[in-house]
């Protein structure tokens, strides 16, 4: 799925956002310079001093250095002299209508429709924290299709977002709601058993809206009563999905954090393997022979453990916490030391939305370099969702997704938690 519907959406902002005092429009036509002190170019790993990007109708026109690009008379001038410049960041696993005070029991106290409300705050936290695209996989009653078709229309404020509505998985599994007692005879829309019953699914959630299908491989860390690594759908139900969703022109994500489970989603043929905490150096060799993408969500273990009793969290999800969170960060530095391609994915929803730069001090504690984290979050995971022809770079022809943050984070990449100016579609949402 391509963002190339939004440029339309986004001539719909004048007016929108006058109200918001960051806000700044810039008609279609008149053109913006931004004056870079420093540019981090992802594409090439190289980092720019004094560099010019002209800005018009929502794209890049063209970007060079001082001396090569010449301000037009008129232009609305931008001064980032003092800054760094970056490609809008992508995340390419989060939940922007979940909550983390929302663990456990207090779930069930959630309408869907207060978790489209939920949705819109946590979109503008996340665009205001630097990410101007995610990918939103996993959310109830398709309120993550409401809230990307709300951010199209230039009624919300928010990151462009490609949406998987339900997850699918197994009667009892992780896509499951496993609280209630049998008399409540819940069971939640993603779920579904055996190949026919799940490509129903795959078709429903097309349907409906889904730009991508998100299934349950195996357990997981805050559903009830599973166990986090086991296998939760057979192999010849994930082959079902998979061509169907194929067939049907989506890519698949799967969640499984089991050592199994990641062989069988691989063998299957997914697109990406979300968590990937137990993969061993068998299922590693897997994903890099058949490109199979790595989400490892790494910084969340920490929020979890100290948050969770808070929030709800039950004792035995913190457990499997625990037998996990460490276990996926030294497997992420086997993943990155092979050469796996992997995208930059929080599971923000797990811990609170506008936090997802904090996941970029762990990937660097666990063995890339900054500038690899960086890439991870521009131009790799631009590639993840098919769009490198127009995100992740600041190119001529591609989307003015730009943020800006003081010092340079190719050296000191806590920086990215400062993220002090944000433009999404040639329209300012933050200024220094
Ligand atoms: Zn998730």
């Amino acid at each position: 799925m391509s963002f190339k519907g939004a440029v339309l959406a986004a001539a719909l902002w004048a007016g929108v956002l006058a109200s918001q005092a960051a806000a700044v429009e810039a008609g279609s036509g008149s053109v913006s310079a931004i004056r870079a002190g420093r540019l981090v170019d992802p594409a090439s790993g190289k980092v720019l001093t004094d560099q010019i990007i002209l800005v018009q109708g929502g794209k890049i026109l063209t970007r060079g250095g001082v001396d090569a690009v010449k301000i037009p008379p008129g232009a609305a001038v931008i001064d980032l002299s003092h800054s760094t410049v970056l490609p809008g960041l992508i995340d390419v696993h989060v939940h922007l209508t979940a909550n983390p005070e929302n663990g456990g029991p207090n779930g069930l106290t959630i309408s869907t429709a207060r978790e489209a409300v939920d949705g819109v705050a946590n979109a503008r936290r996340t665009l205001l924290a630097g990410f101007t695209s995610v990918r939103n996989v996993g959310a109830g009653g398709f309120a993550d299709v409401a809230l990307r078709d709300g951010i199209n229309a230039g009624e919300v404020p928010g990151p462009r977002m490609q949406v998987s509505g339900p997850p699918l998985g197994a009667t009892g599994g992780h896509a499951d709601e496993n609280l209630l007692p049998f008399q409540y005879h819940d069971k939640e829309e993603g779920v579904a058993d055996g190949p026919w019953a799940l490509r129903a699914k795959v078709r429903q959630n097309i349907k409906y809206g889904a730009d991508v299908i998100k299934f349950m491989g195996s357990g997981g860390v805050l559903s009830h009563g599973d166990s986090v690594g086991g296998q939760q759908l057979s192999q010849e139900e994930m082959n079902a999905i998979v061509e169907e969703a194929h067939m049907w022109g989506r890519k698949v994500a799967v969640h499984d954090h089991g050592t199994e489970a990641i062989k069988a989603a691989i063998r299957a043929g997914a697109d990406t393997i979300e968590h990937a905490s137990l993969i061993d150096d068998e299922g590693i060799r897997m994903a890099k022979a058949r490109g199979t993408w790595l989400d490892m969500d790494v910084y969340d273990d920490d929020y979890i453990l100290s948050e969770g009793t808070k929030n709800g969290v039950e004792a035995a999800s913190l457990e499997k916490e625990r037998q996990v969170g460490r276990l996926q960060r030294e497997n992420f530095e086997k993943a990155v030391r092979a050469g796996c391609k992997m995208g930059f994915a929080t599971d923000a929803g797990v811990y609170p939305h506008g936090w997802n730069a904090k996941q970029f001090a762990v990937m660097v504690r666990w063995g890339m370099t900054p500038m690899q984290a960086i890439r991870a979050a521009t131009v790799t995971s631009a590639e993840l969702i098919e769009a490198d022809d127009e995100l992740g770079r600041l190119s001529p022809g591609y989307f003015a997704d730009i943020v800006a943050v003081p010092g340079d984070p190719s050296s000191d990449i806590s920086t990215t938690l400062d993220v002090r100016f944000v433009m999404k579609d040639g329209r300012i949402f933050k200024r220094p």
